[in-house]
């Protein structure tokens, strides 16, 4: 998997103060997206283990504290970033107790494959679906078009399990 930004403190993307990582790849192609640059699936840099290790440190940060990781792009649910979003969700759940996984998709909720499914069951939102130029809305929260729903996959008290 290659990525384009990290952000270790944010208050932009998701609920409270995160951890932000824009992956590289996309299919869907939207009319109006804010991030062609990460369309391709090889542009950015390479996402490695020391990158991995910088997040899981940065989720553990009790100076800071972050509320989780939010994950966007390009898209984190492109087939060829699942392992690596597998693996490094995996570690959060393992190593980050009580930090929320949001993910930003292109996919819709009910169309995804088994592999896609398996990467949302180790988060707490997801916020699918394209991005529709005549559906913009700025007044949206967390989403660009009104068609794009935010689907709370685990209840709070889930999380904190
Ligand atoms: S899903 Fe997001 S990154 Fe992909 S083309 Fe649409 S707006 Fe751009």
């Amino acid at each position: 998997m290659n990525f384009h930004q990290y952000y270790p403190i944010d208050v932009v993307n998701g609920p409270g103060t995160r951890c932000t990582l824009f992956v590289a790849g996309c299919v869907h192609q939207c009319p109006g997206c804010y991030n062609k640059s990460t369309w391709r699936i090889d542009s950015g840099k390479p996402f490695t283990v020391l990158q991995e290790d910088q997040i899981i440190a940065d989720l553990q940060d009790t100076r800071i504290r972050r509320q989780g990781l939010s994950l966007s792009g390009g898209d984190p649910l492109h087939p060829q970033n699942l392992g690596a979003i597998e693996q490094l969700l995996g570690r959060v759940r393992a190593e980050c107790a009580g930090k929320d996984v949001w993910i930003w998709t292109g996919y819709q909720l009910a169309e995804l494959s088994g592999a896609q499914q398996r990467v949302i069951a180790l988060a707490d939102v997801l916020v699918d679906g394209k991005f529709v130029q005549d559906l913009r809305d700025p007044a949206l929260i967390w989403r660009g078009s009104s068609n794009q729903v935010i689907h709370y996959l685990r209840s709070p008290v889930a999380q904190q399990a």
